[in-house]
């Protein structure tokens, strides 16, 4: 009892004594303590740069029940920053091996790992935390974390039952910038709400790639994610290090350039395609994890009000930080239950067309949706492109005007994503003279 006393005697000086930032719900006390070693359940998404950053600073801050979860396997070179992780774990679960060491290095810590995706996890799983906090380089991830957390809202009477709010701290990092961020789903603004400041997407729409590529970059992609996987020449993953790899690519992507007449293909555009690496700095994911692990601390406990609501990092040229309330937004896709209306007034506008907008479109930037409607009285799969028997049967209504596949103003199309655990709602605005015409 006295050496564990005197070893959270820093913590305690917070959490047991009052002081002018405590939030008005603070009451100064043991239990305070008590509650973070003991009752408090965390989920920590993600053991990478900043996941190992997150765990290590979760557990000293005396957080002693935490979930982590990843799915991926520790590589060479991730040894310089994910500090976690020895020579000798290469190829285990990053999560498995994260969890093991915190454990054995800080006594009391219960950190349980899941070695998968966070799609395999349902909601029961997600309910169960008081907090979750992202360490996570996938906007698309993230999008889908933000949309399961706001489907666990409770609303009654179109009022939000504030027990069904499990708070997410985000944090991120690109080379020596970064961000956190504090959301409160259903009352601050979601990951959604802010997509656009997201840099624009790098990868295209599947069925553009498969069946009217227009870029060279359409071209580099099909040979990436189509042609390797079916061939594989070299008999493992693509290495954007490794020259033959990258002239491989090169080769076929050419090949399929000349077949549908695109100029502008060169080595350099395969390897930065390729490559589409984010740089890690630990530094960077130091600063954002420490502080991601404080808003944890602050919501918690009450100790202290949280961050409002958006920080950014820029280390590029000294050091610079930055605060601001970002906005909710109105009609956002995901948490505003308001469905999207898309105005169209071309009346030959295909159901491609449309596709390409969801996927380009700031703040939308879906991947690869599933288009489903009901036409006529019954429900109609228009495209869907993750269950092959089904996109082979549908891919003839992608050269199908909106019109022609039955749909109407007013028609709502409903949208599954991977960006998302919930179907979102389309509603479309379609030319009525034309309509008639038809
Ligand atoms: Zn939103």
């Amino acid at each position: 009892m006295g050496s564990d006393h005197r070893r959270w005697g820093n913590l305690r000086k917070v959490l047991e004594r009052s002081g002018p930032f405590c939030r008005p719900d603070f009451e100064p006390c043991s239990e305070n303590l008590q509650f973070l070693l003991e009752n408090c359940k965390l989920l920590v998404i993600g053991a990478g740069g900043l996941g190992c950053e997150l765990l290590k600073n979760l557990a000293l801050m005396g957080f002693g029940q935490i979930h982590v979860i990843d799915m991926d396997t520790i590589e060479l070179s991730n040894l310089n920053r994910q500090f976690l992780f020895r020579h000798k774990d290469i190829g285990s679960y990053k999560a498995e091996v994260a969890a093991r060491f915190i454990n054995s290095r800080i006594a009391g810590c219960n950190v349980i790992p899941h070695n998968c995706e966070i799609q395999a996890k349902d909601e029961e799983f997600y309910r169960q935390f008081h907090m979750i906090i992202c360490g996570l380089d996938s906007i698309v991830a993230r999008r889908w974390i933000n949309g399961m957390l706001l489907s666990l809202l409770v609303y009654e009477n179109g009022e939000l039952d504030k027990n069904s709010i499990i708070p997410m701290i985000d944090g991120g990092t690109e080379g020596f910038k970064g961000n956190a961020r504090v959301i409160l789903p259903g009352i601050s603004p979601c990951i959604d709400c802010t997509l656009d400041l997201y840099p624009p997407q790098v990868t295209y729409p599947l069925c553009t790639i498969a069946n009217t590529p227009r870029l060279p970059e359409h071209c580099i992609e099909y040979v990436k994610v189509m042609q390797w996987p079916k061939e594989n020449p070299f008999d493992c993953a693509i290495d954007g290090d490794d020259p033959q790899h990258i002239n491989w690519i090169y080769e076929k992507s050419n090949e399929r350039a000349a077949q549908f007449g695109i100029q502008g293909l060169t080595y350099r555009l395969v390897q930065g395609v390729v490559k589409n690496i984010i740089p890690a700095v630990a530094s960077t994911n130091a600063v954002i994890a420490a502080i991601c692990a404080t808003e944890a601390f602050k919501l918690a406990s009450s100790c202290s009000a949280s961050l409002n609501n958006y920080m950014v990092l820029n280390n590029l040229d000294g050091v610079y930080t930055y605060t601001y309330e970002a906005e909710r937004k109105e009609d956002c896709l995901a948490c505003s239950q308001v469905p999207i209306v898309i105005e169209i007034k071309d009346p030959k506008y295909k159901l491609q067309d449309l596709i390409e907008l969801l996927c380009n479109r700031p703040d939308l930037q879906m991947k690869n949706p599933g288009l489903t409607a009901n036409v006529n009285g019954k429900n109609k799969t228009l495209y869907m492109q993750t269950v092959s028997s089904i996109e082979k049967r549908t891919r003839e209504n992608l050269s199908k005007s909106l019109i022609d596949l039955g749909l109407r103003d007013g028609s709502e199309i409903n949208v599954a994503d991977v960006t998302t655990p919930n179907t979102m709602v389309v509603k479309l605005k379609l030319p009525q003279d034309d309509q008639e015409m038809l």
